[in-house]
This record gives C-alpha cells, sequence and structure tokens, in this order.
C-alpha cells in the first residue's frame, strides 16, 4: 500500500485593498466577500489554501508565470484572459464605472474629461477601458497600483476622474469616501476565481463544485449579505 499522500496546500494570491471583496480589518487580518467564498469553498471541498495577498497586477503576473495556483480578486472574467487563464463559473456581476469627487459638479459625461488627468489601476479592467476611450475623449491617463491611491489622487486634485469597477465604486462611496458616480456603469466581465491555463484543473473543478454548493446552501448569500447587506 502507498503511503498516505501528503495533502497540498494550494497557494492562492489575492490583492491587498479592494474592498468589499478584500481588505485589511483593524486587526490586520483580511477580510471580504472574496475571502469569505474562497473560505467556504475550501471547507466544503476539503481542500487547503494559503493566501498571497500580492496587489492585483502582482497576482496576475504570479499566476501567469506559475508561482501560485490561483487567483481571487475580484478578478473579471475577459476573453483576453481566457487565452492564459481558466476560469471558474462566474459569482459576482461588474463592470466599470467612472468615480469623481462628490463635490465636483464638472464631470458629467466623458466629453468633460477633455484635456483632464484620470486616474487608473494598473492592469485592470477600468484601465483597459479608460484606455479605449481616452484618444475619443483627449484624455490623459495616470496610473496606480492599488485603489486606495485612486481616491486619494482624485481628492488631491491630481485627477479628475478614476476608473474602477462598480461594485468597489459603489462600496466606496456607502462607506463615505467623498466620491460619486455621474454615469451608469459600463459593460464588463463578471468575477471568476482563476488558474493557469490547463493548470490544477482539480483546483478550478473543486471551486465550482464549492460554489454551487455554497450557493445552494445560503452561504454564498451570506458572505455578500456580510458585507454589502440582506438587499444585496
Ligand atoms: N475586476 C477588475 C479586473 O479584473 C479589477 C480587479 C482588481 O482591481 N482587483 O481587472
Amino acid at each position: 500500500a502507498q503511503a498516505a499522500e501528503a495533502k497540498k496546500t494550494y497557494t492562492i494570491a489575492t490583492d491587498t485593498t479592494f474592498p468589499p471583496f478584500e481588505y485589511q480589518d483593524a486587526s490586520g487580518n483580511y477580510v471580504g466577500i472574496d475571502l469569505d467564498l474562497l473560505k467556504a469553498i475550501a471547507e466544503d471541498q476539503g481542500f487547503e489554501y494559503r493566501l498571497q495577498p500580492l496587489g492585483f497586477n502582482a497576482a496576475v503576473q504570479a499566476l501567469q508565470s506559475g508561482n501560485v495556483d490561483g487567483v481571487i480578486a475580484g478578478m473579471s472574467i475577459t476573453d483576453e484572459r481566457k487565452q492564459v487563464f481558466d476560469f471558474s463559473e462566474e459569482y459576482f456581476q461588474s463592470g466599470p464605472i467612472m468615480g469623481v469627487d462628490a463635490n465636483n459638479s464638472a464631470i458629467l459625461s466623458y466629453e468633460d474629461l477633455r484635456g483632464q488627468r484620470v486616474a487608473v489601476k494598473t492592469g485592470t479592467e477600468g484601465a483597459t477601458f479608460a484606455e479605449s476611450i481616452k484618444d475619443q475623449y483627449g484624455f490623459t491617463i495616470v496610473t496606480f497600483d492599488d485603489s486606495p491611491q485612486l481616491i486619494e489622487e482624485v481628492k488631491a486634485g491630481g485627477s479628475v476622474a478614476y476608473f474602477e469597477d462598480y461594485p468597489v465604486v459603489a462600496y466606496g462611496i456607502a462607506q463615505g469616501n467623498g466620491m460619486k458616480m455621474p454615469l451608469p456603469k459600463e459593460p464588463g466581465g463578471a468575477y471568476g476565481f482563476a488558474v493557469k491555463k490547463g493548470q490544477n484543473a482539480e483546483l478550478l473543478k473543486m471551486f465550482n463544485q464549492g460554489l454551487a454548493n455554497i450557493k445552494a446552501n445560503g452561504k454564498y448569500d451570506e458572505a455578500v449579505a456580510k458585507y454589502l447587506g440582506e438587499s444585496s
């Protein structure tokens, strides 16, 4: 008989600060919808993991180079990313939206961005969207590595607007970050858990099975309601 095989511990990378999906609470613990879902799914499927909060772009790079087994980071499922990653089933709807300072009444449309600076986060769907319209509307893009820097930049007046995922912008506003959304959200990919293409198929399968189970047993709704309230 074979010796009992040591159970594999998966390394899963995430963003550093992307509330309500992942962020540090007052005691420095990583919390958020993504992390509650991952925990519930791992419990349901009986796998172990080690969390690596690397930041979004770094997490995606680490997955691509095979340094981590998976990424859960409010990562949008896009056709471009599907070339290099395999995604789970969708677990949350998203799409980029423009945020501006709540006191700024001059930016009501993309036309108002002409000649102005706009802040985005490296490697994100919001950045790709801003790139896709910047020539048409004549604005300049400045790039930052994490989400809180986008708000700081707009507050300080360095940029008049930022592009970020709708659920994250809306959550920040609800938390009182002093921003507002003058326009509706743009179409975008829903969030999925990612592995490197052709790798960790067993992990992806467990994620999908666990996701289906926690949707059926109420743990998915519980995790979302914990951060967004019952109405979500
Ligand atoms: N959903 C966006 C993307 O996948 C942003 C993710 C993030 O910043 N954590 O590009």
